[in-house]
């Protein structure tokens, strides 16, 4: 199914065909600028809009919106044709905010300590359904006076496995939502294809790495598809992408008590960090619980001390807040579950059916 966000404006002029080129460009503006039903651009032909509304469907269908953090993390639940469920992060902040989106109904990378990884793999997502997460997020944001800064994607499934749909996102949301390439991050599990073909794109984005591991043998377990693309070949992956890129690279870092937060950790992750020039930038956070893994995340004392390990071994790093954990919004808790597993909470989350 073709959807709202999924046509380029020359496909939009086809869907609309005996539109003038002026009502296209009109409804293309309506789309990335004005956002909201077509029934609100009400300067627009009635016909024109009911056309556009019937013929190009939005992709996301509402289940629930969740919101913890005092209101300032918001959960969407959505529904795809065909019936899989993805979700959405909005973090707001003070005076900006932060969308989190998702590239794949599920995901194949299968690391164990990630709810969406041990939910296994539905389906790639279309350019569309991902370019809508972050209008629809961004319609939510405005409601509450705030400007989308930054989009991550750090939802569920992995980026580099579905890049041709990725990067016509990317685009769009460079080019039509206007978000600068700068202020747009994609995180990979460390595909070394896809890393090399970023590198060939026209838009400097930022690119994280999930590194979580800086020896071969412990990234095979924590992230299994190290085996085919061991942590060698991934430094040198980061490495052309930077020859070819004026940014910096981060590594992620989710810090599992007792498995890779030993001083040797920090020791073997500095040295990978200056392997990269610049060297690597590093975010901290503690492992977030999912039902599939046995293992906690590290004390805060324990993060801010590997923290200072990483800095006196000559890497930077910085202790990353977490947002959602009440509403299993954080880092690695997206599965699409169903919103009974939220718990009332002193901040006082909403579930919205
Ligand atoms: N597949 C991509 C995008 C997912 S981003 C990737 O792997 O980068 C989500 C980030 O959260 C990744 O760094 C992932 O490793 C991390 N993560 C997964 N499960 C987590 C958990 N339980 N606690 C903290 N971080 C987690």
């Amino acid at each position: 199914m073709t959807t709202r966000y999924d046509v380029s404006r020359d496909e939009l002029a086809a869907v609309l065909s005996g539109a003038p080129r002026y009502r296209v460009d009109q409804v293309w503006n309506g789309l990335y600028s004005r956002l909201g039903e077509p029934d609100t651009w009400t300067d627009l032909p009635r016909a024109l809009r009911a056309e556009l509304a019937a013929r190009l469907p939005v992709a996301l269908s509402p289940v629930t919106e969740s919101v913890s953090d005092k209101g300032d993390t918001v959960k969407f639940l959505w529904e795809l044709d065909g019936g899989s469920r993805i979700e959405t992060v909005l973090m707001l902040y003070r005076d900006r905010a932060t969308v989190c989106i998702s590239s794949q109904a599920g995901c194949a990378m299968a690391c164990g300590f990630c709810a969406t990884g041990q939910a296994g793999f539905t389906r790639h997502l279309s350019a569309g359904e991902i370019v809508e997460q972050v209008v629809r997020a961004t319609e939510r944001a405005r409601a509450v006076d705030r400007r989308v800064s930054n989009v991550v994607f750090m939802g569920m499934g992995e980026p580099m496995a579905n890049e041709a749909a990725v990067w016509t996102a990317v685009e769009r949301i460079h080019g039509d939502l206007g978000l600068s390439a700068r202020h747009i991050t994609i995180s990979t599990v460390g595909i070394i294809p896809g890393i090399r073909k970023l590198a060939e794109r026209p838009l400097p984005v930022n690119l994280a790495v999930s590194l979580h591991a800086a020896n071969d043998a412990l990234r095979d377990e924590l992230v299994p598809i190290n085996r085919r693309y061991p942590i060698d070949d991934l430094v040198g992956a980061c490495r052309d992408y930077l020859a070819r890129r004026n940014r910096r690279i981060s590594f992620e870092w989710a810090m599992i008590d007792g498995v890779n937060d030993r001083d040797s950790d920090a020791r073997e992750l500095a040295d990978v960090c200056r392997r990269l020039r610049p060297t690597a930038h590093v975010n901290l956070i503690p492992l977030n619980p999912t039902p599939g893994y046995p293992t906690r995340g590290s004390s805060l004392k324990r993060v801010h001390e590997f923290r200072d390990l990483l800095e006196r071994f000559g890497a930077n790093a910085t202790v990353r807040q977490n947002r959602g954990t009440e509403i299993d919004a954080a880092c690695g808790q997206l599965a699409a579950g169903q919103p009974v597993t939220l718990r009332p909470t002193r901040s006082g989350h909403t579930v919205v059916e």
